[in-house]
C-alpha cells in the first residue's frame, strides 16, 4: 500500500514574518522601493525589530510571490523583469487573450457573469482602499477567469503564467492607476460576454491590452535616492 508522505511547509509563516512581508510588499507596490533594490536582512531586521529568521521567512514568502528574487551569496532584491521581457509578455497576451475572449463570449453563463461582477467589485474595493497589490492581483484574476470561461485549458494555463508575470510588471512599472485594468474596460468586456458578442469581446480585449501596456513606464528606471528605512517606513 502506498502512503502519501506529508508535505513540509516551505517556511515558517508566523504573524511577525507575514507582517514584515506585507510591509515590504506594500512599499514595492507603492513604488517606494525600486525594482532591483537590495533588501538587506540586517537592515530590515532593525527596521522592524525582528530576528533574521523572521526576515528570512518574510523574504521567502515574497520570493514565492515573485516580487523578490533571492540570489545565492548575494541576498534578496526587488524583482526587476527586463523591459524586453515586459514587452514580450504583453505581445504574448495580445496573441492569446483576444481570441480567448471571443471563445468565452460564446460560452458565458449567467453564473459566469455573476462571478465576473464580484471580481470587478473586489477590484473597486481594493483601489478605494489604496491596496495596489490586491488590485493588481484581482485584475489579473479577471483575465484568468475569462480564459476559464472559454474552456480552453491549455491556453488558460499559458495565460495564467503570463498574468502572473504581467502582474509583477504592472506592479513595478505602473505610471497611472489605469494600468491596473481600468474598471470601464472590464465593464465593457463583461457587457460583450453577457451579450455573447464574440467580435466585440475580441476587439475590446485587444484594445484593453494595448491600453495597459501604454500605461506602464517602461523607460530605464532611475532608482529614487532614499534609504531602505525611509522607503519602507514611507518617510521622506
Ligand atoms: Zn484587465
Amino acid at each position: 500500500m502506498t502512503k502519501i508522505s506529508p508535505h513540509h511547509r516551505p517556511a515558517v509563516r508566523d504573524a511577525a514574518s507575514i507582517g514584515v512581508a506585507e510591509g515590504i510588499a506594500l512599499a514595492i507596490h507603492e513604488h517606494r522601493i525600486a525594482p532591483g533594490a537590495k533588501l538587506g536582512e540586517d537592515e530590515i531586521g532593525e527596521i522592524y525589530g525582528v530576528s533574521r529568521t523572521v526576515v528570512r521567512a518574510a523574504l521567502q514568502q515574497l520570493a514565492h510571490d515573485q516580487i523578490v528574487q533571492i540570489e545565492r551569496n548575494r541576498g534578496a532584491f526587488v524583482a526587476q523583469p527586463s523591459l524586453r521581457e515586459a514587452h514580450e509578455v504583453f505581445e504574448a497576451r495580445a496573441l492569446l487573450e483576444p481570441r480567448t475572449a471571443r471563445s468565452a463570449a460564446e460560452r458565458t453563463t449567467p453564473a459566469d457573469i455573476a462571478a465576473l461582477e464580484r471580481h470587478i467589485a473586489g477590484e473597486h474595493a481594493a483601489l478605494a482602499a489604496n491596496d495596489m497589490g490586491r488590485a493588481v492581483r484581482l485584475s489579473g484574476l479577471f483575465h484568468i477567469e475569462i480564459s476559464r470561461i472559454a474552456q480552453q485549458d491549455t491556453i488558460a494555463r499559458f495565460i495564467e503564467t503570463l498574468i502572473a508575470r504581467s502582474s509583477l510588471i504592472i506592479a513595478l512599472y505602473w505610471r497611472r492607476s489605469s494600468a491596473l485594468c481600468e474598471s470601464h474596460a472590464h465593464h465593457a468586456l463583461l457587457g460583450a460576454l453577457a451579450d455573447h458578442d464574440g467580435q466585440a469581446a475580441e476587439e475590446l480585449m485587444r484594445s484593453h491590452l494595448v491600453d495597459i501596456l501604454s500605461a506602464l513606464d517602461l523607460r530605464e528606471a532611475s532608482a529614487p535616492p532614499r534609504s531602505l528605512r525611509a522607503a519602507i517606513l514611507g518617510e521622506g
